[in-house]
């Protein structure tokens, strides 16, 4: 049995072996899978990387984020074929399985899955036509936030104890209250903002970049750019200056720069922590502890902005990619 995290921009798999949960990478070595699916000019199937990479090169080919229709009649029509958003999810938790029969010995045949605290039935029920479809029985499926606390060793402690799971992943925000009590974990209160993430960061950097210097990226470079902003971006959380290059020229970024340029997308991401903690009829000063969850946390304005507000440590003990799987 497997555990998936089948997540918006990346899905991830893992095993629980030997008293612990453990990530298992692909064959390049890449624990996230970007959940992306694809047609080769060929006719062939693409998934993960692969699929992503041909989507730079041919948007219409396939497509990406489908875990945000699950549960509605959306239709995609790339490959000659229309798809729906099950079965575009079928071919990511297909890949998992592949990925992780790699890894043991014989057949996967059963897994748990996460989804969002806030999914509704049928998105729920989606998901698991999706597991259907890719040869899996599902086991469980379990609250995202859930899983994240029980990989942060949350299972069975002594005491009430009540946890936020601040989860920013690359294109959504989740906040949720955790009650754990008992060897039971209730979702007290959530709440999120469901087109915000570390990607819309990037995207707000480029384009403050862009105006700042004057310069557009030629158009068959504009991915390739892009992708050279993140990996700046990523160096700002742990350096103060940072280099971008333009073309032939080169310029400094600093991490005050991009802070700025990202302001208006770190205003919106408090006041929804905030409702969820007056939903939950709670404050800051009455958690217990506060989970990082989501590549998007190690962003240093957001991590700050969290700390100064709640007057704490977030906890980071365990990687915020990897929380959710581990939990699975
Ligand atoms: P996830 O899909 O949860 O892994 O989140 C991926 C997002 O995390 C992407 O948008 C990345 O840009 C962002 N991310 C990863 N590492 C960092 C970092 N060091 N600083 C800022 N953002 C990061």
């Amino acid at each position: 049995m497997i555990g998936i995290d089948l997540g918006t921009t990346n899905s991830l798999v893992s095993v629980f072996q030997n008293g612990t949960p453990r990530i298992l990478p692909n064959e390049m070595g890449e624990t996230m899978t970007p959940s992306a699916i694809a047609i080769a000019s060929d006719g062939q199937i693409l998934v993960g990387r692969a699929a992503k990479d041909r989507l730079v090169v041919d948007p219409g080919a396939g497509k990406t984020q489908f875990k945000r229709d699950m549960g509605s009649d959306a239709k995609y029509r790339f490959g000659g074929r229309e798809w729906s958003p099950a079965e575009c999810s079928a071919l990511i938790l297909r890949e998992l399985k592949r990925v992780a029969e790699l890894h043991v010995d014989g057949e996967v045949t059963s897994a748990v899955i996460t989804v969002p605290a806030y999914f509704r039935d049928e998105q729920r029920n989606a998901t698991l036509d999706a597991a259907r479809i890719a040869g899996l029985s599902v086991d469980r499926v379990v609250n995202e936030p859930t899983a994240a606390a029980l990989a942060f060793g949350y299972q069975s402690p002594e005491a009430e104890t009540t946890v936020l799971v601040f989860d920013l992943g690359g294109g959504t925000f989740d906040a949720t209250l955790l009650e754990i009590f008992d060897g039971v974990i209730e979702v007290k209160a959530s709440g999120g903002i469901s087109h915000l993430g570390g990607e819309d960061y990037t995207d707000a950097f480029c384009r403050w970049i862009c105006e700042k210097h004057k310069w557009t990226p030629p158009k068959s470079e504009a991915n390739r750019w892009r992708q050279h902003v993140e990996m700046t971006k990523r160096r700002l959380s742990s350096k103060s200056v940072a280099t971008v290059s333009l073309g032939s020229k080169e310029v400094e970024v600093s991490y005050d720069e991009f802070r700025a340029a990202t302001q208006s997308l770190s205003e919106r991401i408090l006041p929804v922590v905030r409702r969820c903690l007056s939903d939950a009829r709670t404050d800051f000063g009455s958690l217990d502890d506060i989970l990082l969850v989501g590549g998007a946390t190690r962003s240093r304005n957001v991590y700050d902005d969290l700390a100064t507000a709640s007057g704490r440590v977030p906890n980071r003990k365990l990687d915020p990619d990897h929380a959710i799987a581990l939990g699975a």
